[in-house]
């Protein structure tokens, strides 16, 4: 599976948000689909961890998403998720020669599955265009404010806002997701990734003693959604030479068990060299889409 087309399918997404005329938040799936006369169902999940799939059969073609997805912004994604296996290029043909139903475990991507990786980008394309995302964070710090404010707007999820955010803005900012005491994956923007010669925080490894582990260490903080902020530093989570204190600012995910942590500075200005190339450049390897986060 190459960069290439993970790019492509996310620009593809993009491009069928504005070509149905969305100039604005919130892009609506169910009414892409409804104009392409595709079926949407709920239904009851009899697999677990299985969140919608689509069915091809001969000229009809349903999506179905799981009905114990209680939130709206993982609905919506399972819908657009589904509609990237219908609208990018050879995926209807590489589902239909295994099976006429394809059943997708948004939200756990395989990561050597390519059809469903670039379903996920195609999703995140489609419901959050580079250029809308871009409207509303303009030139200024992307925190959580703007996160909560890009979630609320394009009704999606927190933990696929970040990430969006975190591909889209110039402003140099990290999202951490984890789980108790552990780092469940991490995702920086690229001129966060210029600031110096971080350590790669990988899937397991133990947080640091920082805000967001004390926060941890109490499950109802994460159960209830409660905020918090602190300060931080750079080489706090990333073991660096370079010193720069940094906002640590904190969420619980609810009931999904997780905790979504944001790294900034208002120090630190925009990266005159960051532009659009730079944008397309970074992805997977740091990339693990997790949309699942309950909100
Ligand atoms: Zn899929």
């Amino acid at each position: 599976m190459s960069k290439f087309r993970i790019q492509m399918a996310r620009r593809q997404g993009e491009r069928k948000a504005k070509e149905m005329g969305y100039d604005s938040f919130p892009v609506d799936p169910f009414a892409i689909a409804e104009a392409e006369d595709i079926t949407i169902e709920p239904k009851k999940a009899d697999q677990v961890g299985v969140s919608g799939g689509i069915i091809f059969h001969n000229d009809n073609v349903g999506i179905f998403y799981a009905t114990n997805i209680k939130s709206e912004g993982f609905r919506r994604f399972t819908v657009a998720h589904e509609l990237g296996h219908y609208f990018l290029e050879g995926h209807p043909e590489e589902i239909l020669k295994i099976a006429p139903i394809h059943i997708s475990k948004a939200g756990f991507s395989q990561g050597t599955n390519s059809i469903e990786l670039e379903a996920d980008h195609f999703a995140s394309g489609l419901l959050m265009p580079s250029k809308l995302v871009g409207d509303v964070f303009g030139g200024s710090k992307v925190g959580l404010d703007a996160i909560v404010a890009l979630s609320s707007l394009a009704e999606c999820s927190l933990t696929a806002s970040a990430i969006r955010a975190a591909e889209c803005c110039d402003y140099p900012m990290a999202v951490i997701v984890s789980s108790g005491g552990n780092i469940a994956y991490a995702f920086m923007s690229e001129s966060f990734k210029k600031l110096d010669k971080l350590a790669f925080l990988r899937k397991g490894s133990p947080l640091p003693t920082t805000t967001t582990l004390q926060f941890n260490k109490d499950a109802k903080n994460v159960a209830h959604s409660r905020t918090t902020c602190g300060e931080t530093s750079l080489a706090q989570w990333f073991s660096c030479n370079r010193r720069l204190s940094l906002d640590e600012e904190v969420i619980g995910l609810g009931s999904y068990g997780y905790t979504l942590t944001v790294l900034s500075s208002e120090e630190l200005a925009v990266d005159p060299d960051d532009n659009d190339q730079d944008e397309e450049e970074q992805l997977l390897d740091s990339w693990t889409p997790k949309f699942a986060h309950g909100r």
